[in-house]
């Protein structure tokens, strides 16, 4: 047995996220407390510790290390070895060699932590009422970096010289801002004024607050330089605001997001389990999905038609200042104009958005990295993402398997991501979103570099989408590499839902999507394939249909109805169409389909959804992505809340590997005819394609003998069908793994195709 009192010395090695996370300083006062002697440093695999002392008091400090890290660290694990005494005379801090700075991972935007709220609100604190506060535990980091290693030096705020006071803090181990990169205050840190259209000062540094509370009361809408990006900014009880809003940034029904003040004011509106309050209050800060109260009494026109709203509380000083005024709940929706991407900078956004905007909460901050809102959801208990950015991102994800060359997947063209990937890690970027305009292009391309530069990574490999006109594979192309991997859009969604998984052997992959380029040339999206990260097999799919008109029939659903109706009845089918939508919308249709113009085939999961959206008459013209096919699962949503369930299913047939709708179309317009309720027919056209997906996956596993089962695709966002499916496989034994790291829709893709491109080297 050893003397509790002997000195003793350990070498303790901590690996994960431990670096710029202020890991250093906490180690330095913990030995501190503890009276130990020794040194800790950055390494180039996480953090070393050197330290000796009494044995009692050593095994103390590391159970402190493992049981209460410093808020940011994520510790993966921990060594020590013993070594003879060296007798330190003192604990120091090594400083970090530039070298070692390189290897580090640049850490993600941190929200706004509880002490710098309260010094911000504490009129004797230097730092009262100042919107640029942080500290070691919280504050911009990704968005502002230029370059590795993550020092003041290398990001926006290199500019601003560190008065005498911020200096000695950041020098100051035992200050929370002790090596804070973004430190600053009042004296010497960014400023903040106002402006009008026209660019003209309105209200500066002192002012700004009031005048921003009376014009929000006026109805006015403000841009705000946030953290990422501006955000537009109304009062989300005025009905008027939000109309204008919408009007102005043509946007008529694409649900907005609100930030509140506090959880209190979320639960005014919606319900809050433990999970979605601590996905608020948590350092990520993401917008979540949350379900309104049955009277919610904020406008309809945030959501209009949807059960949902996505909410965020203050994550930056800015914004929780904002929230000392009149207003409990504020719009905050992204400064973008229509699908082009977020502005970041003061000229842009004059330029850009003046015609949206009233005035312009401005600031000398640079946005290095244009970052999003993340937008979360819980489902059945996990995290499911919509989008993956601010707070997540850089975000690293072990892989099963390892790649000795540097892979970049670029991701794919409407809701993109791009992927890194290193050794057995990947790294997600920021939500790049759509590629498909010259701004979008641009956007992805000197994300990508930015990216690189951070993770000092050379791509040797990169894979891209197999579609031949996407711009995001232009983009990939023009980056030089040794090798370019194309990759079938769902082959991608699969391999991405095992990587995430770590699963190596073969599965069976469900994906129900929108629409991705397919092997024939035709445009696929409801797949049961079977494979692995290097191959796959098209064992099920929806039977084609046309899209008739290319891309205006995803946009105008009643097109993709009348196509269905025509293509799969035939005469019957346009007598049904011309009764619903008029015989003047749908002979030109017809007409189209027949001469075979412009009408690819597509099999998309989310155009079947669309087809029986509009027969239903829920959605005819879609006014964002998804449109049809939400309003249409809102309407399961409906019928819970009117205690109206059933499991009964529209007949379907499965011939070879294609799956035939006609019986569930000619079922669902008979049902319609009858005067069922349109929330039942819905119901049991969920039910149809979750009966469908089982039916195959259970002949698919029978055929291989495979037992995994993964979900991807957008339409794994609908919550009914995802977990009714995955209760349904799981209880039947089979092991059904979904999306939690990454999105489910495209915003997932690039993780598997960099999954597809590390399989071929
Ligand atoms: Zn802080
Ligand atoms: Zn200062
Ligand atoms: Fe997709």
């Amino acid at each position: 047995m050893r003397n509790n009192s002997e000195v003793t010395r350990y070498v303790i090695k901590i690996q994960g996220t431990v670096q710029g996370v202020g890991f250093r300083p906490y180690v330095y006062n913990r030995a501190i407390d503890l009276n130990l002697k020794g040194k800790v440093f950055n390494s180039s695999e996480g953090v070393v510790i050197d330290v000796e002392g009494p044995y009692e008091n050593l095994a103390k400090f590391l159970e402190t290390l493992k049981k209460n890290p410093p808020p940011l660290a994520r510790i993966e694990s921990v060594e020590f070895k013993e070594l003879p005494l060296f007798n330190y005379p003192s604990f120091f801090i090594v400083e970090s060699r530039e070298e070692d700075g390189k290897k580090a991972l640049i850490p993600p935007d941190v929200g706004i932590c509880e002490e710098c709220k309260r010094d911000i609100l504490n009129e004797k604190d230097r730092r009262y009422m100042y919107p640029f506060t942080n500290c070691t535990n919280c504050g911009p980091r990704f968005t502002i970096v230029t370059s590795i290693p993550y020092d003041r030096e290398k990001t926006s705020m290199k500019k601003f010289r560190m008065c005498e006071e911020c200096e000695r803090e950041y020098h100051d181990p035992e200050d929370r801002r002790f090596h804070a990169q973004p430190i600053c205050c009042r004296k010497c840190g960014p400023k903040l004024w106002v402006v009008d259209r026209g660019g003209n000062l309105v209200a500066g540094e002192n002012e700004w607050l009031h005048f921003v509370w009376e014009v929000l009361k006026k109805g006015k809408i403000v841009a705000i330089k946030s953290l990422g990006g501006f955000h537009l900014a109304c009062n989300a009880k005025d009905e008027e605001a939000i109309r204008n809003l919408r009007l102005r940034k043509r946007r008529p029904r694409k649900p907005l997001a609100v930030m509140c003040r506090d959880l209190d004011t979320v639960r005014k509106y919606c319900f809050l389990n433990e999970e979605e309050e601590a996905l608020l209050l948590s350092s990520y800060a993401p917008i979540v999905v949350l379900r309104k109260r049955p009277d919610f009494s904020l406008p309809d026109n945030l959501s209009p038609g949807i059960s949902t709203l996505g909410v965020m509380l203050p994550y930056t000083p800015l914004h929780v200042l904002l929230f000392l005024g009149p207003f409990d709940t504020l719009v905050m929706t992204s400064g973008n104009v229509s699908e082009l991407p977020i502005v970041i900078d003061n000229e842009k956004a004059l330029e850009e958005l003046s015609q949206i905007c009233d005035f312009f909460v401005l600031h000398d901050r640079d946005i290095v990295n244009r970052c999003d809102d993340s937008v979360v959801k819980i489902v059945d208990g996990k995290i499911g993402f919509f989008r993956l950015s601010r707070g997540y991102v850089p975000k690293p994800i072990s892989l099963p398997l390892s790649s000795f060359l540097p892979i970049l997947a670029i991701g794919g063209e409407m809701k993109n991501n791009f992927c890194v990937v290193k050794e057995n890690r990947a790294f997600m970027s920021q939500y790049i979103g759509e590629i498909d305009t010259e701004e979008g292009k641009w956007n992805l391309l000197s994300s990508v570099q930015n990216f690189l530069r951070l993770l000092n990574l050379e791509p040797e490999v990169i894979a891209l989408d197999s579609h031949p006109g996407y711009l995001s594979s232009e983009v990939a192309l023009s980056i030089p590499a040794k090798m370019y991997v194309k990759c079938q859009h769902h082959h991608a969604h699969m391999t991405s839902c095992m990587a995430e998984n770590g699963i190596v052997e073969d599965v069976i992959g469900v994906v129900l999507d929108g629409t991705g380029y397919g092997e024939d040339g035709n445009f696929w999206g409801f797949e049961i394939l079977k494979g692995n990260y290097s191959s796959y097999e098209r064992v099920f799919h929806l039977a084609y249909c046309p899209l008739p008109g290319g891309e205006i029939a995803i946009k105008e659903p009643w097109r993709m109805a009348t196509s269905y109706l025509y293509f799969f009845l035939r005469e019957e089918g346009i007598f049904y169409g011309e009764e619903i939508f008029g015989r003047e919308r749908v002979r030109p249709i017809v007409e189209i389909i027949e001469k075979n113009f412009n009408s690819p085939l597509t099999c998309g999961c989310g155009r079947f959804f669309d087809a029986v959206s509009a027969i239903l008459g829920i959605c005819e013209k879609s006014t964002y992505e998804g449109q049809a096919a939400i309003e249409l699962g809102e309407l399961v949503s409906e019928a819970h809340k009117k205690n109206v369930e059933t499991d009964d299913f529209y007949p379907y047939e499965i011939r070879e590997e294609v799956i035939l709708p006609e019986k569930t179309i000619l079922a669902i317009i008979k049902d319609k005819e009858k005067g069922l309720s349109p929330y039942l027919i819905s119901l049991k056209f969920h039910n149809t394609i979750i009966q469908i997906v089982k039916e195959c996956v259970e002949k698919a596993s029978r055929r291989f003998g495979i037992n995994k089962v993964v979900f991807s695709g957008g339409t794994f966002h609908n919550e009914y069908i995802l977990i009714k499916l995955k209760r349904l496989l799981s209880s039947n034994g089979y092991e059904v793994y979904t999306h939690e790291k990454v999105p489910t829709n495209d915003g997932g893709i690039a993780l598997g195709q960099a999954m597809i491109a590390l399989s071929k080297i």
